[in-house]
């Protein structure tokens, strides 16, 4: 059984050809063989895990019928939460935590037959680019072991990659789903800004947040998303947009259909075998029918500047909430309650978090927030401004997702400035509120893996879809052997 293919899987257990039961007994070997190495996992329950197979068995045969997701195993990133399994954002601040509820994403995915395999590592509280900012492990990348994943949601992509878990699940505020998928060689999607719940997502930059899937195919994703996506009376972000049948809608032709090419993405500090492999992927759009063209994104400079003050003043005043009272770490003998919050708070939280707080609360205090907080969204409407021009001209836009392929382990994580400019291309979506994916692209000859971004409109995600499945039934990338 191929356990990267989660359309075949729902197939043969709804035409009861195999049991979910044995789905998940090949998936928890997996995870037993492969993840001592790769460390993609914090929780895993076995118990639990069959005994939910079971029920889905269950529920199969005495209603005769088949579920959307039947039997599919989920990986889940550790910021979204689980009623009743450990839930820690990779932070030793959460690493006693247990959610009495779980997200509305995990609600309907459980609905739909899929079963939840366990917990994946990432950075704490989706703070990262590599996945090392994580209190417990270092993840390693499936195709290079001293590379990172990527991140924040490095766990999850493993995951997928290393065919663990048909599907994942992780989170997007800046990058974290599209920059790991690309280290990675598998697809994520960053969907439009409120396409999906973000009940039950542990909150980092509230108006960049998204939950964010990655499957290994464009039809592995389409059938995820019109399982997740839709209005949710406990987030009233979330979308009343109605959501399309995306599965019916990627095999629509993607021939004459019209691609930019935003030439801010392909300046200094793109590596040259990443812009080969790229230019190439843009040539093989062009050989598919679409209409390619050179547009202009001129805001895209500011990016960076643009999303490191939104994200840490966000994340300032969401992270506040951990004060060691009701749950979470709580430092042993404090003398008294101010020495309680400053030491808990102290003792519980990495580095990086500690950084963006640091970072965010300074720009939002009186006397700065005009000059920065209140600057700084300003400027995330100019970047808006510069996507809704160009998508009056085009459907799609090509770009890098990643300025380099996976870097070593240890290589940035003394320099955050670095680890932040490798989100060049990626937080404008974020902070554009639109829907941009990574789809497979090719290897550096190094065997390391680079994804091509795709962006689209608000609620485009079908169009996001359709050419990324166009592309890889066309242009299938032959990946190296995966290192365990
Ligand atoms: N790397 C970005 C950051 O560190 C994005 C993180 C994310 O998308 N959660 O903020």
């Amino acid at each position: 059984m191929d356990l990267r293919d989660a359309w075949e899987i729902r197939e043969s257990v709804n035409r009861r050809k195999v049991s979910a039961a044995e789905v998940v007994e090949a998936a928890l070997a997996r995870i037993e063989a492969a993840d001592p190495v790769l460390r993609a996992f914090l929780t895993v329950e076995p118990e639990r895990v069959r005994a939910r197979a079971s029920e889905t068995d269950a529920v199969l045969v005495r209603g005769n019928g088949s579920l959307p997701l039947a039997g599919v195993p989920v990986a889940v990133k550790d910021n979204i939460c689980t009623r009743g399994v450990r839930t820690t954002c990779g932070s030793k601040m959460l690493f006693n935590y247990t959610p009495p509820y779980s997200a509305t994403v995990i609600e309907r995915l459980e609905r739909a037959g899929a079963i939840v395999l366990g917990k994946t590592n990432c950075d704490e509280f989706a703070m990262g680019s590599s996945t090392e900012n994580s209190a417990f492990q270092v993840t390693r990348n499936p195709y290079d072991l001293d590379r990172v994943p990527g991140g924040s949601s490095g766990g999850s992509a493993v995951a997928v990659a290393a065919g663990m878990a048909a599907l994942a699940l992780g989170s997007e505020t800046g990058g974290s789903v599209r920059q790991p998928a690309s280290f990675c060689n598998v697809l994520g999607l960053k969907p439009t800004y409120g396409r999906l719940s973000r009940y039950g997502l542990v909150a980092f930059a509230s108006s960049l947040d998204n939950v964010a899937p990655l499957a290994n195919s464009a039809r592995d994703l389409a059938v995820f998303l019109s399982v997740i996506a839709g209005r949710d009376w406990h987030d009233s972000t979330s979308a009343p947009a109605p959501v399309p049948d995306y599965v019916a809608e990627i095999n629509q032709p993607v021939r004459g259909m019209r691609v930019g090419v935003p030439r801010e993405f392909f300046g200094e500090g793109l590596d040259p075998q990443v812009k080969k492999i790229i230019d190439a992927g843009i040539r093989n759009a062009v050989a598919l029918g679409c209409e390619v063209s050179d547009v202009s994104l001129p805001h895209t400079q500011y990016a960076i500047a643009d999303y490191y003050i939104i994200a840490p003043a966000e994340a300032s005043s969401n992270l506040a909430r951990y004060d060691a009272v009701r749950y979470g770490y709580r430092t042993p003998n404090p003398r008294d309650l101010s020495d309680m919050y400053r030491r808990s708070r102290g003792e519980g939280f990495g580095s990086e978090v500690k950084r963006r707080v640091m970072i965010g609360t300074y720009a939002l205090s009186s006397g700065y927030y005009e000059a920065y907080y209140a600057r700084a969204m300003k400027v995330r409407t100019l970047i808006r401004q510069d996507y809704d021009r160009a998508f009056e001209k085009v459907e799609a836009l090509l770009t890098p997702v990643s300025p380099t392929p996976p870097f070593k382990i240890g290589e940035r994580i003394e320099d955050p400035l670095a680890m932040y400019l490798s989100d060049i291309y990626t937080v404008t979506a974020n902070l554009a509120g639109i829907p941009a994916l990574s789809l497979p692209c090719g290897f550096t000859p190094d065997g390391l893996p680079v994804g091509l971004q795709i962006l689209g409109n608000q609620f485009q995600e079908s169009t996001v879809l359709r050419l990324a499945s166009a592309y890889m039934q066309a242009c299938p990338v032959s990946a190296p052997p995966l290192k365990v």
